[in-house]
C-alpha cells in the first residue's frame, strides 16, 4: 500500500515542484551526491540495468517494509542484478560521524556528507510508543537568530531532497528491523526549511508516501518566511497533505523579534500573522508557535499580553510551545527556570493561549539545533555532557526538539 501510495506522491509533486520558481528558490545547489537504496532516481538505475518493474516494487518491499538495505539480504533478487546494484547504487549517501545516546534514550547523530559536509538529525522515543526523528534540511542556516547555534555558524548549502528524506529513511529502516515504526518526523534540525522549500516539501511528500508517517505527524518549523509560508498552505491543499506548521516566534513585537531574529527586519508580523491566518484558513489546521523562554526577556506578563494580542486573530488555531532557551556560545541569554516559565504559562492562559512547556529531550547531551555541529565547541560540548550528567533534567531545561 505504501507503494501505489508512494507512486502516486510523487507524480502528483515532483511535476509541481520542478515547475516552480518561486523567489526563495535556493540558489545554492548540492553537488552530486551518490545514488543510494533511498534515492528517488532508483528507478532510473533499475531501467538502465534493463529491469522489470517489479524489481523496483521487490527492492523497496525489502527497504521499507523489512528495513534491509544491504542488496546482498534481498533473497530474492539474482545474484547478478545484486552484484550489479553493489557496484552502482550505495547503501547511504552519508556516514554517522558521532553518535550520542541520551538517558532518556534520545539519539543525536553527526552526519557526514558525500562532500564532507556535517549535519544532525535525532531520533526522540516516546513512552506513548511514539518515535520522531528531527531531521536537517540544510547545511547551517543563513537566516542568522542570535540565539541558534546553526545560525551562528552560518549557512554552507541546502540539502538535496534525498539527503532530507534518508535522515528520516535510515531511522525508519533501523526502528523497522527492531519491530517499532517511525511515527512523527519534525523539521527542526540544521536549517531553514522554507528557504530550501521545493527539496523539503518533495522530502515531506516522501516521508508520508514511502515511510508512512502520517502527513499530521509530520511537522515543518520555520523562522517565518511569510510569502512561503502562503505557497506552503496552497501545496498542502494541492496535494491533499496535512502537514503541520510551526512558527518560531521568540517574540511578540517587532522591535524584540527584528534584535534576535532578523528575518523580521524583512517579514515583520503583521506580515507573518496575515499569512497564518491564510494558512489556517486555506487548511483548517492550527499553528503551533514556538517561544524559546530567555530570562528577563520575554517570559514576563507584558510579553504574555502582546503574545495574546498578537495570536487573537488566529482564533484558537495557536498553540504556544515554551521551550526554556538552550545557552550557545554566542548568545548571552539565559533560560527562564521551571516555575517561571509555569507561571507564563498561567499568564498566556489568562490572555486567551494555550501553552505548553516542553521538557527538552536529550539534556545530557546537547540535542539542541547546531550543537553537534558546531566544530569549534565540540570540547565544550564533552565538557557540557559530563557537568550535566548529574543533573535533573527539569530543572535544567533548554533547547528541546519535539513533536
Ligand atoms: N529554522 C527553523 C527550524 C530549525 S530550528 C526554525 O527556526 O524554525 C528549530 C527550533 O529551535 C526553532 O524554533 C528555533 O527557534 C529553536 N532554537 C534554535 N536555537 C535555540 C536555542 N538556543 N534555544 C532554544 N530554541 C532554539
Ligand atoms: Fe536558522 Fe532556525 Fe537557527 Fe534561525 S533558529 S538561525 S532559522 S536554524
Amino acid at each position: 500500500m505504501h507503494l501505489l501510495l508512494h507512486a502516486a506522491v510523487a507524480a502528483v509533486v515532483r511535476p509541481a515542484a520542478r515547475a516552480r520558481m518561486h523567489a526563495t528558490r535556493s540558489r545554492v545547489r548540492a553537488c552530486q551526491s551518490p545514488v543510494t537504496v533511498y534515492s528517488q532516481s532508483l528507478d532510473e538505475v533499475l531501467e538502465r540495468l534493463q529491469q522489470k518493474p517489479y524489481r523496483m516494487k521487490q527492492i523497496r518491499q525489502w527497504v521499507y517494509e523489512c528495513g534491509v538495505t544491504d542488496f546482498q539480504e534481498m533473497t530474492n533478487l539474482p545474484k547478478a542484478l545484486q552484484a550489479k546494484l553493489l557496484q552502482e547504487v550505495a547503501t547511504s549517501s552519508m556516514e554517522v560521524a558521532t553518535e550520542q545516546e541520551s538517558r532518556d534514550g534520545t539519539r543525536k547523530r553527526l552526519l557526514r556528507l558525500h562532500d564532507g559536509q556535517l549535519i544532525e538529525s535525532v531520533l526522540m522515543p516516546y513512552s506513548d510508543n511514539r518515535r520522531t526523528a528531527c531531521i536537517s534540511s540544510q547545511v547551517g542556516c543563513a537566516m542568522g537568530c542570535t540565539f541558534c547555534a546553526t545560525g551562528q555558524m552560518g549557512f554552507k548549502r541546502d540539502l538535496s531532497a534525498d539527503e532530507i528524506f534518508e535522515q528520516a529513511a535510515v531511522f525508519s529502516s533501523e526502528l523497522t528491523r527492531q519491530g517499532e515504526r517511525l511515527s512523527n518526523v519534525v523539521f527542526m534540525g540544521m536549517g531553514e526549511p522554507f528557504r530550501n522549500y521545493d527539496n523539503v516539501f518533495e522530502a515531506a511528500s516522501r516521508i508520508v508516501g514511502t515511510l508512512g508517517v502520517g502527513a499530521r505527524h509530520v511537522t515543518i518549523s520555520t523562522v517565518g518566511v511569510a510569502p512561503v509560508v502562503r505557497q506552503f498552505a496552497d501545496d498542502c491543499v494541492a496535494n491533499n497533505l496535512q502537514l503541520g506548521l510551526a512558527i518560531s516566534l521568540h517574540a511578540a513585537s517587532d522591535a524584540a523579534r527584528g534584535a534576535i531574529m532578523p528575518v523580521n527586519r524583512r517579514h515583520d508580523l503583521h506580515e507573518l500573522m496575515e499569512a497564518c491566518l491564510y494558512y489556517t484558513t486555506v487548511t483548517g489546521r492550527r499553528i503551533s508557535f514556538e517561544w524559546a523562554l530567555i530570562a528577563g526577556e520575554n517570559d514576563g506578563e507584558e510579553q504574555a499580553r502582546e503574545l495574546g494580542q498578537l495570536l487573537r486573530p488566529l482564533k484558537g488555531r495557536a498553540h504556544v510551545n515554551l521551550i526554556p532557551l538552550n545557552p550557545t556560545r554566542g548568545f548571552p541569554g539565559q533560560p527562564t527556570g521551571v516555575a517561571a516559565a509555569r507561571s507564563f504559562v498561567d499568564m498566556l492562559a489568562h490572555f486567551g493561549v494555550p501553552g505548553t512547556v516542553r521538557v527538552r529531550r536529550g539534556i545530557d547531551i546537547d540535542a539542541g539545533c547546531g550543537q553537534l555541529a558546531d566544530e569549534a565547541s565540540k570540547v565544550e560540548v564533552e565538557r557540557k555532557a559530563e557537568r550535566k550528567a548529574a543533573a535533573d533534567p527539569t530543572e535544567d531545561p533548554a533547547h528541546a526538539v519535539y513533536e
